[in-house]
């Protein structure tokens, strides 16, 4: 079998699939077709290309795949509005993608690496160390997955990817290079066509990446998971904070913004006694005043073996009128799925252990 080195088409740009096909001996047209298989129609395999002649396509599965992901459990919500897959890559690494049905939309969740480097105490993903980053192919069939998923079995309306968030495993600006080319691959008008507000990029603070995701010429949603507003407490949740300080991260996004002039989000996820206090809020307000801006509260997802606990209701709430009372605009998330583990890391945690075996 050829198959662990062949190319892997979704990695390629249009540009690199008609190279590919020239290289194959055809007209660089074949390239575009394959393409529309791909994002159009969503296929998993050469065969069903009919539009391509049998011996192309077998040329082609002789020296390509178009897929390297392959499902092994998935979970499903109580209320059924989060699917949660793990998905196996061809080295044998494990990955997660969450689909989310609310709010009109369907959002698909996907991770850019297996693990993270980054190591925030409170995040499964962070607890279990950086292995590799994903490729863009890898980043873009999870998409794909729910893709095919929503249009076979989507409820009415929700039969197409609405939204695509880089708030599953991995730390995106990390990995930017596939990350942005996954981006540019999904919005691309003659295959999933996904315009530049569908995207929503989440860090935990990488300046040079913000700096470098301002310039680029799609103007997607940028997500900066914040979690505390002094250096202090920062260094402590969000360690990459050493590195790019607060007043620096600012000052970035005041760049992006000046840039993009696109709202921020600002993550703040609140963990009961850590980062709670009132006066908390008091310094967010102080630091975020008169930014184009919009908080979102996340109760603590709270991951198994941690002391770390969500806040009581009444303090949630608490936080929402004083930054509302603040001029701040902001929202909760709501935390649906939480039975099946929806907080990233999760699910790939809880199916190594006992030996990486399911016992069904
Ligand atoms: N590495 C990027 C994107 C992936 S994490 C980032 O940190 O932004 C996506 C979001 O989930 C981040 O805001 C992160 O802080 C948050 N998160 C991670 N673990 C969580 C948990 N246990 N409960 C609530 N939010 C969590
Ligand atoms: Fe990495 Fe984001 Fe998890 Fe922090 S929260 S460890 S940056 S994935």
């Amino acid at each position: 079998m050829t198959h662990e080195k062949a190319t892997y088409l979704l990695d390629l740009s249009v540009g690199e699939l008609e190279d590919l096909v020239q290289e194959l001996g055809q007209k660089s047209f074949r390239a575009r077709q394959i393409w529309r298989w791909l994002y159009v129609h969503l296929a998993g395999q050469f065969e069903d290309m009919t539009n391509l002649s049998v011996a192309l396509r077998q040329k082609l599965a002789q020296h390509a795949r178009c897929s390297a992901l392959q499902a092994l459990q998935e979970e499903v919500s109580a209320d059924g509005q989060t699917r949660k897959v793990l998905l196996g890559l061809a080295d044998g690494e494990r990955i997660e993608t969450v689909l989310m049905l609310y709010d009109e939309r369907a959002t698909v969740c996907v991770s850019t690496q297996v693990g993270c480097a980054i190591g925030c105490p409170f995040c499964a993903t962070g607890q279990g160390g950086f292995r590799r980053d994903l490729s863009t192919g890898e980043i873009v069939e999870q998409v794909l997955y729910f893709a095919r998923w929503l249009r076979d079995h989507g409820p009415a309306g929700l039969d197409r990817v609405g939204n695509v968030v880089f708030m599953g495993m991995g730390e995106p600006l990390a990995n930017y290079e596939a990350t942005w080319k996954a981006i540019e691959t999904m919005h691309d008008p003659q295959g999933l066509n996904l315009g530049a507000r569908r995207f929503t990029v989440s860090t935990a603070g990488l300046v040079p990446g913000i700096l470098r995701l301002a310039e680029e010429d799609l103007p997607v949603n940028l997500a900066i998971s914040l979690h505390a507003a002094t250096d202090e407490l920062r260094d402590q949740l969000v360690p990459v904070n050493r590195r790019y300080p607060l007043e620096e991260l600012l000052r970035a996004v005041r760049a992006y913004l000046a840039r993009t002039n696109r709202r921020v989000t600002f993550e703040y996820a609140l963990i009961a006694g850590i980062n709670t206090a009132i006066t908390e809020a008091h310094r967010l307000a102080d630091r975020l005043r008169g930014l184009l801006c919009h908080v979102n509260l996340i109760p603590l997802n709270p991951v198994p073996d941690s002391r770390w606990q969500p806040p009581p209701d009444h303090v949630v709430r608490e936080w929402q009128l004083f930054l509302q009372r603040a001029h701040i605009p902001v929202s909760v998330r709501l935390e649906r799925g939480t039975e099946i583990a929806a907080a990233c890391g999760q699910l790939r945690g809880h199916s190594k252990a006992p030996k990486g075996k399911q016992s069904d």
